[in-house]
């Protein structure tokens, strides 16, 4: 497969579920808690979320920032943040569930008070969206590790969902809500597949490690070469497959190369962050600057 079309066509049906589950949540919802994966801060945001949650207050996290650039951290930061967006950067599998209450309720203080003024002690209700394996369940755990007595259904919300009460004038949908990833084109596509969030059997693995592998050794060939044990980082194709089989010894009887084996390591270990924290995407910003240094 050298594009991701088969990939695309598995999704409209999870597309039209997912689309109509939000619509009907998010009327009962005061702050959405957008989070995307911070190696890929474009491609891992759903494309028409702006578009269903508008006027919505949202919170955007950029997880799994452990596994990200430092450097690009701080400049996809600063890019979200020149575009008004409320950005934080987070690590849900180790954040302290206090540290994210105190931004959601910084982030709709405003709200609150405004219904104080009117003698109303309000109950913000916040809901978690992203698209599959960003890491929304992580942060709700952590977020319900502290407390926290389960308020029950609500009339409306999907039947498994239940709220929880994470502070006085806080409730949480303890269901995240699922979007659907941006697939339309095909370098986003083909990056979603890297970081996990297009199950790998609707994926031709052999397709996805080359090109992994291909893109590290272009981001990080120092890395590249020092895991895998190769010298020529320029290598393509199978050529450069054969050489990270070689490499790491990965050879079936008569030294031919154990792809298969090739194919379930190497995206396990870029996720894993084992080549080092990576991020693949740059802000607009960024690109111009180099393009500008560039001339
Ligand atoms: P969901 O599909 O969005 O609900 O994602 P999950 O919460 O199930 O997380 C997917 C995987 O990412 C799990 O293995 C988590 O342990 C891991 N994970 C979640 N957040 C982080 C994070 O901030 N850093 C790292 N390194 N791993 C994380």
């Amino acid at each position: 497969m050298n594009d991701y079309q088969s990939v695309i066509n598995w999704y409209p049906g999870h597309m039209a579920k997912a689309r109509r589950q939000l619509q009907d949540e998010i009327r009962r919802i005061d702050l959405i808690i957008e989070i995307c994966d911070a190696r890929l801060p474009y491609s891992s945001r759903n494309p028409d979320l702006e578009r269903l949650i508008s006027g919505k207050r949202r919170l955007l996290f950029l997880n799994k920032s452990d596994l990200a650039d430092p450097a690009m951290n701080s400049a996809w930061l600063r890019y979200y943040r020149s575009t008004g967006t409320d950005v934080h950067l987070t690590d849900a599998a180790r954040i302290r569930g206090k540290e994210t209450t105190g931004l959601i309720e910084k982030a709709t203080r405003e709200l609150v008070e405004k219904a104080l003024a009117k003698g109303v002690r309000k109950t913000v209700r916040a809901m978690i969206v992203g698209i599959p394996n960003v890491g929304k369940s992580t942060l709700i755990n952590r977020l319900n590790g502290r407390s926290v007595a389960q308020i029950g259904d609500r009339p409306g919300v999907t039947r498994s969902s239940q709220w929880v009460r994470i502070s006085p004038y806080l409730e949480l949908l303890d269901t995240p809500g699922l979007l659907w990833p941006r697939l339309e084109d095909q370098a986003s596509a083909r990056r979603l597949c890297y970081i996990g969030s297009v199950k790998d059997d609707v994926v031709d693995m052999a397709d996805l490690t080359i090109r992994l592998l291909e893109d590290l050794c272009e981001l990080v060939p120092d890395r590249v070469s020092e895991r895998f044990h190769i010298q020529d980082t320029s290598l393509k194709g199978v050529e450069l497959l054969d050489a990270v089989c070689a490499g790491r010894g990965w050879l079936l009887k008569g030294a031919q190369p154990d792809y298969d084996r090739c194919y379930s390591i190497v995206p396990d270990e870029f996720r894993a962050g084992k080549l080092g924290r990576i991020t693949l995407e740059k802000p607009p910003a960024a690109d111009k600057q180099e393009a500008e240094g560039d001339d």
